[in-house]
């Protein structure tokens, strides 16, 4: 086995120095590197120059186990990333006959015929000597994992594709199994997702686990508008080759958690956003539900529906941003809307039983706010959003005072109607 502790990152993209596009690849590997336990102490971008794209494979080389490249591995000149790969470790770059197969194959799909592909694709099956070669299920370009010595020291090389949607699952289905071969520790995780609690209140009521700091550790996990800890321990496979036991401490750890943190408030154990916990709570408990979204404008529906499996349990919503929408199309009484405005408690229960009216749903919810900057008064300051969700036999209110800025406020009041909405079907 290996030994593989460190790691680094290498883009590569003219693209990316320009500030045309976003190194998300840069990220999204960094994280993973994280999960594996391998510690990353560099990433490098690089244009698409020959001697620059060389220059810094060396110098990661020299002090990394483990280079993850991304991008130049396509058909156009500008693709040099593979066989200056093979140029550093001294290999010639040969036929690999399966990828050009692959190649012809995917051609063939498209209907098109061998001498629609010109000699530029053909490239991209040129691979260096000795490398262990990724297919690429979702692209031409296939990656290659290349495993080298400088001065003594293993380096191991994972290039892959620039593209994120071809990169990411060659990532993790052909470069993560390979790497837990030789990597001399593996990690088990929760992610422990939280609402209704701010990250400072949970770091504060944690602080005593966190410092701990043994094994398993708890750590707070940055993640969008969202208050996640991550639990991690360590497992050591010579410990386990050798017959020691490694008893898994991880539910010991979430159990301490709960209690600190209230089961209420931790809504996933796991990899399910918010809107997915959510679906599968109505699809489990048989119930649909629609929206009617003033201030959010359909951004809770656009939640909901970003996952698969939203259409057998949403009906719909109506975007009632005018009064006149509220009024004319979910029954608001006028008086509500004169008297009590459109941000009000009375409102929003007002809309959601309209919504619920107008869409035969079982469950309906109401979004009502204000999202700034401008609109805010002393009685109703920016950020006030009333929630309320409808059912046959009641109606349950949520009142919210958020800070932030219009894009906040409106991502907020989302997970907020969500959560409302979760613990109706506890
Ligand atoms: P292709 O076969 O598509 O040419 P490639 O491996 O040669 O793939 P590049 O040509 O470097 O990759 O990049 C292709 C596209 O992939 C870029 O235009 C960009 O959209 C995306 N991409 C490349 N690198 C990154 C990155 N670091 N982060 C996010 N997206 C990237
Ligand atoms: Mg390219």
């Amino acid at each position: 086995m290996k030994n593989i502790r460190t790691g680094e990152i290498l883009c590569v993209g003219t693209e990316l120095l320009v500030g045309q596009i976003v190194n998300t690849n840069a990220s999204w590997l960094a994280g993973r590197l994280a999960l594996l336990g391998i510690s990353s102490y560099y990433q490098t971008v690089v244009g698409d120059n020959p001697e620059r794209i060389l220059e810094a494979m060396r110098q990661a080389s020299k002090r990394s186990d483990l280079i993850v490249v991304t991008g130049g591995l396509g058909p156009t000149s500008d693709d040099l990333t593979m066989s200056i790969a093979a140029k550093l470790v001294n290999r010639d770059l040969v036929l690999h006959q399966p990828s050009r197969d692959a190649i012809t194959e995917i051609f063939r799909r498209m209907g098109r015929v061998d001498s629609d592909i010109t000699e530029n694709n053909w490239k991209q099956a040129m691979m260096p000597e000795q490398a262990h070669i990724m297919p690429n299920g979702n692209g031409t370009a296939p990656g290659a994992i290349l495993e080298y010595e400088v001065e003594g020291h293993p380096v191991t090389m994972i290039l892959l594709p620039g593209p994120p949607s071809e990169m990411q699952p060659m990532f993790i289905e052909q470069a993560e199994p390979w790497l837990a071969e030789h990597i001399p520790t593996y990690f088990k995780h929760l992610f422990v997702r939280m609402i209704g609690i701010g990250e400072s209140k949970a770091e504060t009521l944690l602080i005593d686990l966190i410092r701990k700091q043994g094994n398993p550790t708890l750590a707070p996990y940055a993640s969008e508008g969202e208050v996640m800890f991550r639990i991690s321990q360590l497992f050591e496979k010579s410990l386990e080759a050798s017959g020691i036991e490694q008893p898994d401490l991880t539910g010991e750890l979430l159990k301490q958690v709960r209690n600190i943190i209230g089961d209420e408030h931790i809504y996933e154990v796991g990899n399910r956003k918010m809107p997915e916990v959510v679906r599968d709570l109505l699809i489990k408990n048989k119930k649909t539900i629609s929206f009617a979204e003033s201030c959010t404008a359909g951004l809770l529906s656009s939640a909901l529906v970003d996952y698969a499996g939203a259409s057998e349990v949403f009906r719909g919503s109506i975007i009632a941003y005018d009064n006149s929408v509220k009024e004319n199309i979910l029954s608001v009484p006028a008086g509500i809307l004169n008297t009590e405005g459109a941000v009000s408690e009375a409102c929003a229960i007002a809309m959601a039983q309209g919504c619920r009216n107008v869409m035969k749903s079982d469950l309906a919810v109401a979004v009502t706010g204000i999202a700034g900057p401008d609109g805010g008064t002393p009685d109703k300051p920016v950020g006030l959003v009333w929630l309320a969700v409808a059912r046959e036999d009641g109606v349950e209110t949520r009142k919210l005072t958020l800070s932030g800025n219009r894009g906040r406020i409106r991502h907020v009041s989302v997970l907020q109607a969500l959560d409302l909405v979760r613990r109706q079907l506890l």
